[in-house]
């Protein structure tokens, strides 16, 4: 339906529960309008793989520029989409648009695995299986160009349909990161039996790796028992030398993080790993060493 005139403001925090309650409903509309609408759109972060300093993985990031609003920030929207139940029909759009751009760069000789972050709400929704078989047959990408991001939390909960749900992933060749490791509760017994590939660091270990004692001992802790399970490991939020010496010393192979790279929009991301990573990286990487 049509607005009228003025600029409406949307103030996302506000003091009562009703007004809240109220904006809440107001960016459920938005979003389903925003699907209509192509609103979305999704960034590429590169993963740079320190062993042979290329970029052969990049996680894929949903991005929202709203008419009115302007940016609104995932951390801000994902939790509503889940909450109402869009995320559904979000994530499927996700999906596609990911598998489509990764066999986009495919067919220009540029193989990039795409990892998709999979809200619990989806991964517990058990059409997703279907969703992303059909993902794959409409875009014809490759399955090992494909990968899941799953958070931790959502991995360890219902410990046996979760193994169970991964392995379908599994047998079908496509990827499974953990995200967000470490801010969970994880069992570690139980770890050793998902069928995952890749554990990504928090973020929040990374930040202050080079200050803090304790990060440091986790992110260490983390990159033994990656080693011992023959897991890949990502360290998230990497944005300074400092950071990524540290992280290098401790044997981390990928890495994400604004020290490289912002999330990039598609053409600008081929640019990156083509033109300027290319350029940029032997000084950059000479560094560490
Ligand atoms: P995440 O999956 O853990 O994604 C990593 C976040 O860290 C991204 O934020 C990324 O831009 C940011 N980041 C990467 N490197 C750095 C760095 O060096 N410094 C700093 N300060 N930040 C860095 P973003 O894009 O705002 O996404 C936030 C969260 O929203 C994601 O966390 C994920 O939980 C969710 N999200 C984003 N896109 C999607 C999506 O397509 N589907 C679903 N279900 N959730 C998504
Ligand atoms: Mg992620
Ligand atoms: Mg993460
Ligand atoms: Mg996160």
């Amino acid at each position: 339906q049509a607005k009228e005139g003025g600029r409406r403001t949307f103030k996302y925090y506000s003091n009562t529960l009703n007004d809240r309650a109220l904006e809440r409903l107001q960016l459920e509309e938005y979003m389903r309008a925003a699907l209509q609408n192509d609103e979305f759109e999704l960034y590429y972060q590169p993963q740079v793989d320190l062993k042979t300093n290329e970029i052969t993985k990049a996680e894929a990031l949903l991005r929202w520029t709203h008419p009115e609003l302007g940016f609104v920030s995932p951390a801000d929207f994902i939790p509503i989409a889940e909450e109402s139940g869009i995320i559904i029909e979000l994530g499927d759009w996700i999906l596609q648009e990911a598998c489509f751009q990764a066999r986009e760069w495919h067919e220009a000789g540029l193989d990039i695995r795409v990892s998709v972050n999979v809200s619990s709400v989806q991964f517990k929704q058990t059409n997703l299986v279907d969703n992303v078989k059909n993902a794959l047959e409409l875009s014809e990408l490759p399955k090992h160009l494909l990968e899941l991001e799953l958070t931790e939390s959502a991995v360890m909960s219902d410990v046996e349909d979760n193994i169970g749900r991964l392995q379908m992933f599994k047998d079908m060749g496509i990827r499974i990161a953990v995200d967000d490791f470490g801010t969970g509760y994880s069992s570690l017994s139980y770890l050793k039996k998902f069928p995952i590939d890749t554990l990504k660091i928090d973020r929040s270990f990374i930040m202050d790796i080079d200050t803090n004692e304790n990060d440091a001992a986790i992110v260490k802790a983390i990159m033994l028992l990656a080693d011992t399970m023959q897991l890949n490991v990502v360290a998230e939020g990497v944005e300074t030398l400092e950071q990524l010496r540290i992280i290098d010393n401790y044997g981390a192979q990928y890495i994400q993080g604004y020290f490289f790279s912002r999330p990039l929009p598609p053409a600008e991301f081929t640019k990156f790993v083509t033109e300027e990573f290319a350029e940029k990286s032997t000084w950059k990487l000479d560094l560490i060493g």
